[in-house]
């Protein structure tokens, strides 16, 4: 499919007290128009710097060091702060694991939807029509009695029906959801994928999905990418990516078992060994350490993204057509 975003070469380095942190190292991947790239890995990954990075959210110690974030002509990595408050909340929105980064506690429901900044010049009357809507869209009962309350009054699940409404109100292109459902029950979490998965049918937005948990990952995206010490390790589509990993890391998350993949653990499997230090990067692999299937080249030479199969591409030698493994 068409590209999105594409984001090429990416570099983000984090200044610290104790060293430059090269927190996201050359990424590259795409998020297709009109679909969802999930985005998994352990934390400190890199995976929520990479989503923030392509809504103008990194914070004020973060530098992008190289590359570039194209979308629609702009690159969205070197944006001035004037333009990214044209862009952030209309054609590309974000939904946080707390929906209250996003609520403000002392504004009622409908005040906040009705002060949303549109694309395009709407009369007071369209707004609170619009997100009445919305509301419905998100299947909150009763949702024209909802904007007076406040969001104390609802509960977390419902809290973050309304941050999903507000966040497509304005029909962005990009909708990036930062672990919505991780603060939520299995039960709760399993409905806020069904809805996002009807909604990104409905308005046909791309939407970028940052999360720990592979069975969600399976159930909604179409496209996964794989993170490790800050670098892509592996991608492709879900399908393929999930019965057939081709990055030991990946094949580790899975302990190569497709089948057990949808009742998975909410967290990702704890993988032995630490991860490398990003202020340092290992020469060869950064997975070294903890690869049970390291061998010579792994140490001194840097793994490129090798083709693995169809749409699929994997950080690791034994990929390499090279590389004479059976
Ligand atoms: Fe393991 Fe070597 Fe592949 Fe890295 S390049 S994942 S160390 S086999
Ligand atoms: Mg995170």
């Amino acid at each position: 499919a068409d590209p999105l975003v594409s984001v090429e070469g990416l570099s983000v380095d984090f200044a610290t007290p104790r060293g430059t942190i090269h927190a996201l190292r050359d990424i590259s991947l795409e998020v297709p128009k009109g679909k969802v790239l999930g985005l998994v890995g352990e934390s400190g990954c890199g995976k929520s710097t990479l989503a923030y990075s392509m809504i103008g959210l990194l914070a004020e110690n973060a530098r992008v060091a190289g590359g570039a974030i194209r979308m629609g002509g702009q690159d969205l990595a070197h944006l001035k702060p004037k333009a990214w408050r044209d862009l952030r909340g209309t054609r590309i929105a974000m939904i946080f694991q707390d929906p209250m980064t996003s609520l403000n506690p002392v504004t009622t429901i409908g005040k906040q939807m009705i002060d949303i900044q549109y694309r395009e010049p709407i009369s007071r009357s369209e707004k609170r029509a619009r997100a009445i809507e919305f509301l419905e869209q998100v299947q909150l009962p009763d949702a024209a009695a909802k904007l007076d309350v406040y969001p104390h009054q609802l509960s977390g699940g419902m809290r973050q029906r309304v941050c999903i409404a507000m966040a497509l109100l304005t029909r962005p292109d990009l909708l990036i959801a930062d672990e919505p459902t991780t603060a939520l029950d299995a039960t709760l979490e399993l409905q806020i994928v069904t809805l996002l998965r009807e909604l990104q049918e409905t308005f046909g937005c791309s939407v970028l999905f940052v999360s720990h948990h592979l069975g969600t990952v399976a159930e909604l995206c179409d496209e996964v990418a794989v993170m490790y010490a800050g670098e892509v390790v592996e991608r492709g589509h879900v399908r393929e990516v999930f019965h057939a990993p081709r990055h030991p890391y990946t094949q580790a998350l899975f302990d190569c078992d497709p089948a057990r993949i949808r009742q998975a653990t909410r967290q990702l499997p704890t993988i032995p060994g630490t991860l490398p230090d990003l202020r340092q990067p290992p020469a060869g692999c950064a997975f070294r350490a903890r690869c049970s299937k390291a061998f010579g080249r792994c140490a001194a030479e840097h793994p490129p993204l090798h083709a693995a199969g169809p749409g699929q591409v994997a950080r690791c030698h034994l990929n390499d057509p090279a590389e004479d493994v059976a």
